[in-house]
């Protein structure tokens, strides 16, 4: 029985940004006995499904965006007799339609590392479970990926996690409830592993792929002061502290690297921790900005964020310590008006980031806005080509609404043409070309003009373009672009890197800017 791993996309670009991770974490899951799992990422080429053969077993991850695809995968893979798995959020939240219009034998539900090899051993047996709750593991139990599987030159970063979950608990997104709100930290050890092994094969470029690498705050740790709730806040510090710790051993690292993280706003208020991201060169971090009026904020539980000038001037605080951000921003909330694009726009400019991104509200599955949208649509939703709204993933590609609100002020197309242009504008030549001031060499400038390029391209164009032409033309675009951005990426193989040695601990008096708490 041979195992395959299928990650599904639509589109290939021949080369693609980032690996897959869970590719490679459900690679190392796999007992020795199966082999070498076949690892196809179709971001890159399609797959062939002539590699499938009858008593196979493929695992297929999917999200919203790419179920469709996953599931003519699945179908096809059963009829080659193969047995066929899905895992991933989608299938977590709609297990019977992963079986119904998939092919599925088993559904995974929740993380997949301790639950794969249990799936695999039933399909050896013939007797595979139709459901498999993988729930969530202890961050002890994470199974590190098998980076010996992954082809150097096809990527530019790699990517690892280093916690999963995230505390808070905005309108639009779905990780604080199906990864749950309480941080799962990997150890110090096994995450600088597989930095270590990733530099070893040449990857300079490591996205930290977490929910949110800033996961308890001084607020959290003066709240919990405040209450005198001892066990907590030391719970609180152990985490900050093993944050501390990982960035410590990251900082022993060539110069060369560099890695890229997702982070809250907050962090802009604990200077101590951006300077140690310095060190521990984590040059950038996508920070979720979604709005920049309190009304915006308000409308997606995001009030934790600031607004107005104090939001500029926390974003520039990443920058000022040496940390760059990608910036991301949501258009459609019901308080947008026509005048939110342009001051969203201006706000960028002026808050120094780097990269930026502007998408449009969707209600996706597993979140708070998903289910108010499901339910203010009624029992019998609209449909199109007979699939009912509330599964807009399963219409087909070309027929798919671009927004599925119906906003108080703007009509759907106002509120897509607008954030085109704001894409339009923020990745304008001159524009760009301004933003590459803080690079030195003329090469180097060259380099961020065509990287800004290519996240335009990859991002923008084929997700908010309206006609078929400009999607295929930015696909083939980012395509020529793509090549010659890997060789950016590429850094010398370093085989004989050692795994840098832990620093030793700190007492609790001293530890990282937090004051002194009498509990
Ligand atoms: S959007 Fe970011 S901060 Fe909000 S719940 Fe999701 S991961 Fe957490």
């Amino acid at each position: 029985m041979k195992v395959h791993l299928i990650n599904p996309s639509h589109v290939s670009f021949g080369t693609a940004v980032i690996t897959p991770r869970w590719q490679y974490v459900l690679a190392g899951a796999t007992p020795r006995s199966f082999g070498d799992p076949i690892l196809v990422d179709e971001t890159l080429c399609r797959m062939d499904p002539g590699q499938i053969r009858h008593g196979d077993a493929v695992g297929i991850s999917i999200h919203t965006a790419n179920a469709l695809r996953g599931y003519e995968i699945g179908t096809m893979a059963r009829e080659r007799g193969a047995y066929v798995i899905f895992g991933g959020i989608h299938a977590t939240l709609y297990p019977e339609e992963a079986r119904e219009l998939g092919g599925a034998h088993s559904v995974v539900q929740g993380d997949g590392d301790t639950a794969w090899p249990r799936v695999l051993a039933d399909c050896q047996k013939g007797t595979p479970h139709p459901l498999y709750v993988g729930g969530k593991i202890e961050a002890s139990e994470f199974v590190s990926a098998r980076w010996d599987l992954v082809p150097r030159n096809r990527y530019m970063w790699a990517s690892v996690q280093t916690v999963r979950g995230c505390p808070k608990h905005c309108s639009f997104c779905s990780v604080w409830r199906t990864d749950g709100q309480r941080p799962r930290q990997r150890t110090s050890d096994v995450v600088i592993e597989e930095v270590v092994q990733l530099r070893r094969l040449g990857f300079r470029f490591v996205a930290l792929a977490d929910d949110n690498f800033y996961p308890v705050t001084l607020t959290d740790l003066n709240l919990a002061a405040q209450q005198k709730n001892t066990p907590r806040l030391n719970e609180l510090k152990a985490l900050r502290a093993e944050r501390f710790e990982l960035m410590s051993r990251l900082a022993q690292l060539p110069d060369d690297m560099v890695f890229f993280t997702q982070i809250t706003m907050e962090a802009a208020e604990d200077p101590e921790f951006l300077d140690a991201m310095k060190a521990a060169h984590i040059k950038g971090a996508l920070v979720g900005v979604e709005a920049v009026t309190p009304a915006g904020l308000k409308d997606v539980y995001k009030d934790f964020n600031l607004a107005g000038e104090p939001l500029i001037e926390r974003l520039k605080t990443f920058r000022s310590h040496g940390v760059h951000v990608l910036g991301s921003f949501i258009f459609g909330l019901p308080s947008d008006r026509p005048e939110t694009f342009d001051a969203t726009a201006a706000a960028a400019i002026s808050a120094d980031l780097t990269f930026a991104q502007f998408v449009t509200l969707s209600p996706y599955p597993g979140t708070v806005d998903f289910d108010r949208w499901e339910k203010g649509l009624g029992p019998n939703p609209p449909k199109i080509a007979g699939v009912p709204l509330t599964r807009r993933w399963l219409i087909p590609q070309a027929l798919r609404p671009k927004l599925y609100w119906d906003h108080p002020a703007m009509s759907a197309e106002e509120i897509r043409s607008r954030t085109q242009a704001v894409w339009d504008s923020f990745y304008q030549l001159s524009s760009i070309w301004k933003r590459s001031r803080f690079i030195k060499s003329t090469r180097g400038r060259l380099a961020f003009l065509l990287i800004s390029k290519i996240y335009r391209q990859m991002y923008a164009d084929t997700g908010i373009a309206t006609d078929s032409a400009r999607v295929s033309w930015s696909g083939r675009w980012a395509r020529w672009l793509a090549k010659p951005c890997r060789y950016l990426f590429a850094g010398r193989p370093m085989p004989n890197l050692n795994v840098p040695p832990m620093q030793p601990a700190i007492g609790d008096d001293q530890m990282y800017g937090i004051p002194t708490f009498d509990t």
